[in-house]
């Protein structure tokens, strides 16, 4: 990164990003959302499956919000966006092979964009077994949807900006964010 400031932090975090969603709200919100799932999933065996690695913190926070009993497990997919590839095209990483037979599975990541990241990974989970799938997200950005499925639990709406924090990356970056940030295009790169 060719700006030298970046990452610097000062008394109000890095340098080049933008406070939109505080912890507190954060937070706040995250245990909105456990107590739904508390209701919506008793009696069931629920398994989290959470994307890696964006969904990571959301993860950690959300099950200490969820009082039923229940199971995590992890799944690692790149999306290839690149212009030799049809967007969409997602490698799934067989060594996580999260074992979801006969479970009733949500699945986890940090925000919700085009939406292709998640429709594509509701099918395979039904094929390994599942017995439901639905789909959570901290974040879903207003108006870049371009599948017909939407997330059934959704933390915040938020403009079409790219953002960091609690978990998502910019260059692998900023994960460590206890708020979400916009991230000033002018301090720092555009995402690759
Ligand atoms: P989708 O497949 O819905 O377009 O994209 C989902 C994935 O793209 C997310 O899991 C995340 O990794 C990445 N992504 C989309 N928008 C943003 C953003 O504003 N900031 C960051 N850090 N990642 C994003
Ligand atoms: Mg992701
Ligand atoms: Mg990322």
């Amino acid at each position: 990164v060719a700006d030298p400031e970046f990452g610097r932090r000062d008394r109000r975090g890095p340098v080049g990003v933008e406070i939109l969603i505080s912890e507190e709200e954060i937070l706040a919100r995250v245990a909105e959302l456990g107590r739904r799932i508390d209701a919506d999933y008793q009696g069931k065996p629920l398994t989290i499956v959470a994307v890696l690695t964006g969904s990571l913190i959301l993860l950690a926070d959300l099950i200490r919000r969820i009082h039923l009993p229940h199971r995590v497990a992890l799944l690692q997919a790149s999306s290839y966006k690149g212009a030799t590839t049809e967007r969409g095209d997602l490698a799934v990483n067989e060594a996580f092979a999260p074992v979801v037979h006969g479970r009733d599975v949500l699945l986890l990541d940090d925000i919700f964009d085009t939406g292709h990241t998640l429709s594509a990974l509701v099918p395979g989970l039904m094929a390994r077994g599942a017995r439901s799938v639905r789909t959570a997200v901290l974040l879903r950005k207003e108006g870049r949807q371009e599948v017909a499925m939407e997330p059934d639990y959704v933390g915040f709406e938020i403009p079409d900006a790219f953002v960091v924090g609690y978990g998502l990356d910019y260059d692998d970056d900023f994960r460590h964010l206890p708020h979400i940030a916009v991230l000033d295009p002018e301090k720092h790169l555009p995402p690759r």
